[in-house]
């Protein structure tokens, strides 16, 4: 960007978003006080609101941009219609912008909602002005995506699905339960900025509140929080490290329902070649980071040097645990299909993995408590 002269507003964009933000925080509950929601808009809402949201996050981002799975047309054109009723352009688009903001991320010129310009800018304001208009018709890094008759047909017929959805599902649902205004400002304009908004945090807060467990090398943040309010988007610094995953939460207890969904949808034939990321390499990205913020920390203390050898030490000998433990376990998986295997061969194996194991856990309690003290 060169000096203050700022490139001209989108009105169109400014239109919808200060349109439906006044309508849901004003009319809405005025509507609500004077004739009462009933349980069905709460209930239609909230189908509305994940039916957009997943098709943003299990569609547009974890299959379309990234590929971290293959899906039926039945389900790629579901999310085909719950992006064009999110109302965030269509998914050839998005994904254009968004292997963008992965490659170039933090890149202030390059990445499309840069968090460095600041909260407003990576989570709106990138979307007020014309700040990407000399990339805006250019989908060269979808050629793949191009290929999807479901995305082009989407891109194509963009404008008029996005206006049945956000009109048709709302009127329709206002005629089968006797309340068209309350639908249309319910499931209609209110299940629009809370989709809209939660999204957009992604960019926004997710780049600036939480932890970064993985690497600080960009400012995408671990955020439990957020992740129950973006369908499991919240572990964005696992995410930016490894987006081919398609999870963003991989432990079981972290809330990621969109992985959920994907991982559901396999067992019913509906998505198969789920990515993930080997064990080992999160592993050790994770120990490397914990390491360079021990670092950082016991710089400024007066025994540095010497610490500093403790700790490198102590990390030089959890990756050679770490290696050991991953490649028995490695042998006695192809063991285990191998028939030629002998028995005696197998338990032997068997017994050198639980040895590893056992080795690899105790390297690691060490390095914890290690790191603990310097984190
Ligand atoms: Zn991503
Ligand atoms: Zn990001």
């Amino acid at each position: 960007m060169s000096g203050s002269s700022k490139p001209p507003l989108i009105w169109l964009n400014i239109f919808i978003f200060l349109s439906s933000f006044i309508v849901a925080v004003a009319i809405a509950p005025w509507y609500g006080m004077k004739t009462g929601y009933g349980v069905e808009h709460l209930l239609w809402f909230l189908a509305a609101f994940s039916f957009c949201n997943l098709s943003i996050t299990a569609g547009y981002h974890r299959l379309w941009s990234h590929k971290t799975y293959e899906a039926h047309w039945s389900l790629r054109l579901l999310f085909a219609l719950g992006g064009a009723f999110a109302l965030q352009n269509s998914a050839l688009h998005w994904s254009s912008d968004h292997r963008i903001h992965h490659k170039h991320v933090d890149n202030n010129d390059k990445d499309p909602y840069s968090a460095k310009r600041g909260f407003w800018f990576s989570h709106i304001g990138w979307m007020l002005r014309e700040y990407n208009t000399n990339t805006y018709q250019d989908y060269s890094n979808c050629r793949d995506l191009q290929k999807d008759k479901i995305v082009m047909w989407q891109h194509k017929y963009y404008v008029p699905l996005a206006i049945v959805t956000n009109l048709g599902i709302p009127i329709a649902l206002g005629l089968l339960h006797g309340d068209i205004w309350g639908m249309l400002l319910v499931v209609g304009v209110l299940r629009l900025v809370l989709s809209h908004h939660s999204t957009f945090f992604i960019n926004s807060l997710a780049h600036i509140w939480g932890s970064q467990p993985y690497t600080d090398k960009n400012t995408a943040r671990d955020n439990a929080v957020l992740a129950v309010f973006t369908f499991g988007e919240g572990y964005h610094n696992y995410h930016h490290i490894f987006e081919n995953d398609y999870r963003n939460g991989i432990y079981w207890w972290q809330y990621d329902p969109t992985k959920w969904l994907i991982k559901s949808c396999s067992w019913l034939g509906l998505t198969q070649k789920l990515r993930v990321t080997p064990k080992l390499k999160i592993e050790k990205a994770k120990a490397k980071q914990a390491l360079n913020t021990a670092s950082r920390n016991i710089s400024k203390l007066p025994n540095a040097a010497l610490i500093n050898e403790a700790l490198n030490k102590e990390f030089e000998a959890l990756m050679g645990k770490m290696s050991d433990y991953y490649d028995v376990k490695k042998q006695v998986l192809e063991a285990k299909r191998n028939d030629l295997v002998k028995k005696y061969e197998k338990s032997l194996l068997k017994l050198r993995y639980q040895q590893m194991k056992q080795e690899l856990a105790t390297q690691r309690k060490s390095w914890e408590s290690m790191v603990a003290q310097y984190a």
